[in-house]
């Protein structure tokens, strides 16, 4: 997890960079979630309308561990199934999927989670899946 900028030249302690994600990666729940990512203008330009979360893996037919995929919304198994989510992005370079489990964010391309609490392309598909799965809006919405 490179960050762009702050390399302290001048510097004799580099350490404190480390200390401080170790810090506040416990705290906030949302261990190594980036909040930018480069591949975001990839997404769908139609995130309103998404599977829900019961979808089946398009391919397999597998009932769970699913991904939503943010560029074309198909919906594909996780790695820890068949590995179909992993395969659309090999073959066609889709980066960007929310895991209808837990709803995080992966990016294949950052090889990274993406806060999407945070990133403002990310968070409005968030708060639809999650309306969709709990049938509430998610707690942290008080803008
Ligand atoms: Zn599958
Ligand atoms: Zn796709
Ligand atoms: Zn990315």
């Amino acid at each position: 997890m490179a960050t762009h900028g702050g390399s302290a030249s001048g510097q004799e302690n580099p350490i404190t960079e480390e200390e401080q994600d170790s810090l506040y990666g416990a705290e906030s729940g949302w261990v190594d979630a980036r909040t930018s990512c480069d591949h975001l203008p990839s997404l769908s330009s139609d995130l309103a309308h998404i599977p829900t979360p019961d979808t089946h893996c398009n391919r397999c037919q597998h009932p769970n561990e699913n991904w939503l995929c943010l560029c074309c919304k198909e919906v594909l198994c996780s790695r820890f199934v068949n590995k179909h989510m992993l395969q659309h992005y090999q073959q066609i370079h889709h980066s960007v999927a929310l895991s209808y489990s837990d709803l995080s964010v992966w990016c294949f391309s950052c090889d990274a989670y993406l806060d999407a609490q945070v990133i403002p392309q990310l968070r409005p598909v968030y708060e639809t899946a999650y309306l969709l799965k709990f049938g509430e809006a998610p707690p942290f919405r008080t803008v």
